[in-house]
């Protein structure tokens, strides 16, 4: 077993896999890896390039391009493009709308698999998004799948957001939860031997203290 673990962190949007996998990776000094940053990067470029987001040839040729790296800590997480620091633009509603479509391009995610393995080549990592305890570590120390219901998840994303309309925000999440359960690609799935853990009623601070038993639980047990 690894000395520094590889914590694998999937689920839908909003049931809290960012917040708390940032707090992880702050309490345990590793490095947190947002999966999801490195599609909406793609989608962005390929927004700026014209591109529709469902040409798969046209997108995946453009995502082999792109300078993408994850910069800062768990504290002040930023995502590079060409060296710009894009990290606001990729959460806008264009990149929003058209990432899940991205996302389900077979080629675009193969593109996106070498940079996540790069960044956890010697273990010390949280990481999150939907194929993470599946696909892209599926050897990982450590597995949860988080989830909460549509409402409260919805109700958390305006709040980040500052949006009045949750109801819009339900809406978006739901869809793009369908898209990327549905897809034939790397699915948003929990991994047989993942924890679940349904963060409804837990305030953040309950999430993060459940999983860092577990995982000092197993840490300990490794030891
Ligand atoms: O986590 P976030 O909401 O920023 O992810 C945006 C989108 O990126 C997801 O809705 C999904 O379509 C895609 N994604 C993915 N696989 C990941 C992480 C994100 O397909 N590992």
């Amino acid at each position: 077993m690894r000395s520094r673990f590889i914590i694998a962190i999937d689920g839908p949007a909003g049931a809290g896999k960012s917040t708390v996998a940032r707090q992880l990776a702050r309490r345990l000094r590793y490095r947190f890896l947002d999966s999801g940053a490195l599609y909406r990067t793609v989608t962005l470029a390929a927004l700026r390039a014209g591109l529709s987001p469902g040409d798969e040839e046209q997108v995946a040729a453009l995502a082999r391009t792109l300078d993408i790296r994850l910069e800062g800590g768990p504290d002040d997480p930023r995502v590079l493009l060409g060296g710009d620091d894009v990290s606001a633009e990729i959460r806008g509603p264009a990149v929003s709308n058209a990432v899940s479509t991205v996302a389900a391009l077979a080629r675009v995610r193969e593109a996106m698999v070498p940079l996540q393995k790069g960044i956890a080549a010697d273990g010390g990592v949280v990481a999150e998004g939907r194929d993470i305890g599946t696909v892209v570590f599926p050897d990982a120390d450590v597995k949860f799948y988080l989830d909460a219901d549509p409402a409260e998840r919805a109700r958390r994303r305006a709040d980040e957001r500052g949006e009045a309309d949750v109801e819009s925000v339900r809406r978006e999440i739901v869809s793009r939860d369908r898209d990327d359960t549905d897809r034939d690609v790397a699915p948003l799935c929990a991994a047989a031997d993942a924890v679940r853990v349904d963060t409804t009623a837990l305030t953040l601070g309950e999430v993060v203290a459940r999983l860092a038993a577990e995982i000092e639980g197993r840490m300990g047990s490794a030891s």
